[in-house]
């Protein structure tokens, strides 16, 4: 069924008029949208709050938010328009987004192009809690990473969106894990996921334990989140060789970085942004393969978080920042 929409009323959705902290998220009745030719409209069940999307509305991203707008980077939902020259598609259908803007609203425009195909089992919450996390960790593990069967991997705040779907996704592809993260109850989340070993961020002898983990040469493979003084860390547990994947700076520090430090180790360092990636077709779709391969096979599950209803955004938002979540944080515009 094709349908070509004109003006349909309004809807409930969140407004950004200035940058700043997470109270700048109001709730406001606006219009709801008409999707352009190469758009759909997606009735929206679920959003996964990202890293990203705090950043972007503290105006503290790695580009520059232009407002006013809605934020809400990924979303999933049931198609309910379609518009001009759009094939293939269908109303009624549910996918994901990774439309960059727009999700925490009841209703949201996505290029057909951003549009992420999802199992039909999945829920609304598992469907918005997949894209940003899993082709994020796709990318650090086997495209920059290199990750290979039986190698170790580091994973850092490993019961976070971003590292319970590296330890899935290392685990499927035969590696293996040391998993880091600020509680205990954190941890039992990684064990629960398969994560080999695993150890609290502030354990004195950290550096010493992820080393010995690694048969005592270090880790090949660190997915660094954390940034500041920890990213000298994340050098010291690697591997002669290893590799060092700069993917956050949850911290908000700095990091000192001294080149010749690298040299002693024969260490690499490599940056991620998933939105450049996303932005090379041949890379994207080799993802979405090897990914859609690994959710056939039922162990790759987005593990959802707290979830919050749309006038309670800001609460989200700073949940996720207070560290205070595990898992996905999600919002439902519908509630
Ligand atoms: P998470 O669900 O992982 O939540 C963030 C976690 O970071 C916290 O729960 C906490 O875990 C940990 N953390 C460590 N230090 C701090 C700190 N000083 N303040 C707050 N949290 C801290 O979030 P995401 O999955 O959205 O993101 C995880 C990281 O990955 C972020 O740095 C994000 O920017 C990055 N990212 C980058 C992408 C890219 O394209 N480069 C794409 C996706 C994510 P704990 O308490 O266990 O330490």
């Amino acid at each position: 069924m094709t349908t070509t929409p004109t003006g349909e009323g309004m809807m409930r959705a969140i407004w950004v008029e200035e940058l700043g902290e997470p109270d700048v998220l109001r709730l406001r009745e606006l219009p709801i949208p008409v999707p352009a030719a190469g758009e759909v409209r997606l009735k929206v069940e679920a959003v996964g709050i990202n890293f990203a999307d705090v950043l972007a509305s503290a105006g503290q991203y790695l580009t520059r938010t232009r407002v006013p707008y809605t934020p809400g980077m990924e979303f999933a939902g049931t198609i309910d328009a379609l518009g001009e020259g759009v094939t293939g598609l269908e109303v009624g259908q549910r996918v994901a987004s990774l439309g960059g803007r727009g999700g925490l609203a009841e209703f949201a425009l996505s290029p057909t192009a951003a549009l992420i195909p999802v199992p039909a089992s999945f829920s609304g919450a598992q469907a918005a809690a997949f894209p940003v996390s899993y082709f994020t960790a796709y990318f650090g593990l086997r495209t920059l990473g290199r990750g290979v069967p039986g190698e170790w991997v580091l994973v850092q705040a490993a019961a976070g969106a971003l590292g319970t779907a590296s330890i899935q996704l290392a685990k499927q592809m035969g590696m293996n894990v040391v998993a880091m993260a600020s509680t205990e109850a954190k941890l039992q989340i990684a064990r629960g996921l398969g994560a080999d070993v695993t150890l609290l961020q502030d354990d004195p002898e950290r550096v010493q334990k992820v080393r010995e983990a690694a048969g005592g040469r270090g880790v090949p493979l660190v997915l660094e989140v954390v940034g500041g003084t920890r990213f000298q860390e994340s050098l010291d547990m690697a591997a002669n060789l290893g590799r060092v994947i700069v993917i956050g700076n949850a911290s908000r520090e700095q990091a000192d970085m001294r080149p010749v430090e690298l040299m002693k180790r024969n260490l690499s360092v490599t940056g991620l942004w998933l939105t450049s990636l996303m932005q090379d077709q041949e890379l994207a779709q080799g993802a979405a393969q090897e990914l859609a391969k690994l959710l056939a096979t039922g162990n790759v599950v987005p593990q959802v978080g707290p979830t919050y209803p749309l006038a309670d955004s800001a609460g989200a938002f700073r949940d996720l920042m207070g560290r205070k979540t595990t898992g996905k944080v999600i919002i439902e515009p519908q509630r």
